[in-house]
């Protein structure tokens, strides 16, 4: 085997390590939802809580207080 092969054989595994990194990145993005901030105070809400609560938009905190305005305004 030359030099050229050799070379030629690394660049190949190379590449295909790459791609098998790729695939492993994707699977792990795939497996765990991505990231959501709260819409008003831009805090990141945790993984928990999207899990109880899938597609909600506010931390607890933003929640309550909406809750509480929603309240005020239902009452007054
Ligand atoms: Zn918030």
């Amino acid at each position: 085997m030359d030099d050229v092969d050799k070379a030629q054989q690394e660049v190949e595994h190379q590449i295909s390590t790459s791609i098998t990194n790729r695939k492993l990145e994707d699977e792990v993005k795939a497996a765990r939802p991505p990231v959501t901030k709260c819409i008003e105070c831009e805090e990141v809400i945790p993984i928990e809580r999207q899990l109880i609560m899938p597609g909600c938009q506010r931390c607890v905190t933003c929640k309550e207080r909406s809750e509480l305005l929603n309240k005020r305004i239902n009452h007054a």
